[in-house]
């Protein structure tokens, strides 16, 4: 086996999806265009550890250290949605908490395969905590990946996400908990922790321009194409940013670039929740760019009326350079609306036929899938992969009991970040 190596810049660089120019380092943007940094790992030949979660792949991870963890996506041939709507290669991306499946992933949707990348390079990058804002998969994915870690995360949420912030364990202290005030929005929110973050010693998330997040979720494109010995033609995902899309299609061109997976990307299948559905409205008139007017108009109420607000992504990285839009182009992709009535009946069918209980998103996905049987989309032979990107949180109600994180802080929109950091420990 290679030996371990000693520093970034022996594992991988950044690649910078406009214009072509590499990068050494942590940076999240070009000095010349806005496009999306990617790593482009020295070692283009994956080959799997033997470890149980997403530290399998990690020679395409941006971290030194290998990911111990039995958190990742597990791939398995479905029987009872496949007969039901007549594919005969329909396979599962199952991320979430299901031991009977083999799957262990506790905070329940496929953001912890982000958290352990993202923390452990924070940790390595010699930061000391990173900072998020977030109310639902995302902070609880982070704070898990505290609790097991050791590393120090900052987590700003409106007053009204507290109650999804729960854990399977016991809360460390390495987790601060900033609640803000009933008078802040989630635009309040976002706006605190980038002040927070720029503290020193505190990182921020990055969002989509974070390499760690991405190839962290890229991990469902690995395991799938190992599982199948080859690429799949069609991806279905519900998305909300779209960083997971653009993540499984990087994930694909690295399995071009390595031989042993053919030489055909999957086709993105992606789907968002009317009536907020910005990316959908903008792809299908041909858009690059999302006109706030015509794509999202009165987002407020519009977000207020789905099923899955967690796919309510107001800045999408949609048009810039690698971002949503050139992965749909660059797959010959297609994005697909879903009413929240498509989305019920889809999650209780699968619920029935695959006999795991899935959140709202993933029943997002599974809509699309059915509606693209349909009309004819996919066909019966199709290899599909249906990335079920969370579940299984009846399930874990089952094994652990679930413990609520308390706020070690609130604030308002013009509190001093360094009260809040001094109130927090
Ligand atoms: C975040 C999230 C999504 C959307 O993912 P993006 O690719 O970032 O848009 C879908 N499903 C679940 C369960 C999520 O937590
Ligand atoms: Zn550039």
């Amino acid at each position: 086996m290679a030996s371990k190596p000693m520093c970034y810049e022996d594992k991988y660089r950044l690649v910078c999806a406009g214009c072509g120019r590499s990068f050494d380092g942590c940076t999240l943007t070009c000095r010349h265009d806005d496009a999306l940094l990617r790593s482009d790992y020295f070692n283009t030949r994956i080959s799997p550890r033997n470890l149980p979660g997403i530290g399998r792949f990690h020679d395409w991870l941006p971290v030194l250290e290998p990911i111990t963890a039995d958190s990742g996506p597990v791939t398995y041939k479905s029987a009872g949605l496949a007969a039901e709507l007549g594919l005969a290669n329909l396979h599962i991306s199952f991320n979430g908490y299901c031991p009977e499946k083999g799957a262990f992933v506790k905070t329940c949707s496929f953001k912890e395969f982000e958290a352990f990348p993202t923390m452990l390079r924070v940790k390595e990058a010699g930061e000391k905590a990173l900072v998020l804002a977030s109310a639902g998969n995302t902070a609880r994915a982070f704070a898990h990946v505290s609790t097991l870690t050791g590393i120090d995360v900052y987590i700003v949420v409106p007053r009204k996400g507290l109650n999804r912030m729960w854990l399977p364990e016991e809360p460390t202290a390495t987790i601060h908990l900033i609640e803000m005030n009933s008078n802040c929005d989630y635009a309040d929110t976002i706006q605190f922790a980038e002040k927070l973050a720029k503290l020193p010693g505190l990182m921020p998330e990055g969002g989509a321009r974070n390499i760690a997040r991405r190839d962290g979720m890229g991990t469902v494109m690995l395991d799938a194409a190992f599982k199948l010995r080859r690429l799949p033609d069609v991806y279905f995902q519900a998305i909300g940013s779209g960083t997971g899309g653009i993540a499984v299609w990087e994930a694909a061109l690295r399995l071009i670039r390595d031989g042993r997976f053919g030489n055909r990307l999957p086709a993105l299948h992606l789907a968002q929740n009317l009536p907020f559905a910005p990316m959908f409205n903008a792809w299908n008139a041909g858009r690059r760019s999302i006109v706030e007017e015509l794509d999202m108009p009165q987002p407020k109420k519009l977000i207020a009326s789905m099923y899955s607000d967690i796919l309510s992504n107001r800045k999408p990285p949609y048009g810039i350079g690698g971002g949503v839009y050139d992965a749909l182009a660059g797959t010959s992709g297609r994005m697909y609306g879903v009413t929240n009535n498509e989305a019920i009946s889809a999650r209780r069918l699968f619920e029935r036929l695959e006999g795991i209980d899935i959140v709202p998103p993933a029943a997002v996905a599974v809509a699309a899938l059915v509606k693209a049987v349909e009309s004819g989309t996919v066909e019966h032979d199709d290899c599909i992969l249906l990335n079920i990107t969370g579940g299984g949180v009846e399930r874990l109600k089952k094994d652990y009991k679930l413990i609520e994180i308390k706020p070690a802080a609130s604030a308002g929109a013009d509190t001093p970040v360094e009260q809040v950091l001094y109130e927090t420990g």
